[in-house]
């Protein structure tokens, strides 16, 4: 397939022809040369530009590339959506992508202990929306110290009053030199200005 072209994982490539995904999406295109050499890339793209997996395949190329043998509660990626039915689909997208990858979704609404149960089995993924997300890292069932890739999908809708300072202490709490993917349908100045503070020399990539 063209997604060939990338130096992507050849479990992965084969998992991707194998779902019926040819022909990479304009949004995939422009943003997999850099994601998959580490870089930050803002990208204004709505749902249905296959933005869910632009950013799902770096995060599942970095965790085949590098296995972690113990099982920890420190999640290597965290995607941030604002709503349960977005977490479930980012997850489903990850979790197609490949079975193995210990990924949870995590929503307000939903027990609490028994994502509890599943983050004490091990995870690499996090799927969250911010105020349970929030609450996990608070509660310490989650740690953000291994943190090497953070996402934030729909942003604008995600930087609200309420959310802005959660987002903001998981971005200074986490490690520094996390690869960072943020997409959005507006820029509103708040988002810029994030960007500008925790981002290193973004690609920007307008579909
Ligand atoms: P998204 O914008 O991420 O919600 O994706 C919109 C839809 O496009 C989803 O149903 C994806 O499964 C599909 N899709 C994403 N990328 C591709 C691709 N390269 N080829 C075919 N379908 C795709």
């Amino acid at each position: 397939s063209e997604f060939s072209k990338f130096p992507l994982d050849p479990t992965l490539l084969r998992r991707l022809n194998e779902l019926g995904y040819k022909k990479p999406f304009a949004i995939q295109t422009e943003t997999l040369e850099h994601t998959l050499v580490g870089r930050d890339v803002i990208g204004r793209a709505i749902t249905g530009s296959g933005k869910t997996l632009a950013f799902a395949i770096p995060i599942v190329q970095k965790i085949l590339q590098s296995p972690r043998l113990k099982r920890s509660r420190s999640p290597r990626a965290i995607v941030i959506s604002p709503t349960r039915e977005l977490c479930n689909q980012i997850y489903r997208s990850i979790r197609e992508l490949d079975p193995t990858v210990r990924c949870v979704a995590l929503y307000g609404g939903a027990s609490f202990v028994r994502q509890e149960r599943e983050i004490f089995q091990g995870v690499d993924v996090v799927c969250a929306t911010p105020g349970r997300l929030n609450d996990h890292i608070q509660r310490r069932t989650i740690g953000v110290n291994e943190l090497q890739f953070l996402c934030l999908d729909e942003a604008d809708e995600l930087l609200t009053p309420n959310f802005k300072d959660q987002i903001q202490d998981l971005l200074d709490d986490s490690p520094r030199d996390k690869q960072m993917m943020l997409f959005s349908a507006t820029m509103p100045p708040d988002i810029v200005h994030m960007t500008k503070r925790y981002m290193r020399e973004p690609i920007h990539v307008d579909i």
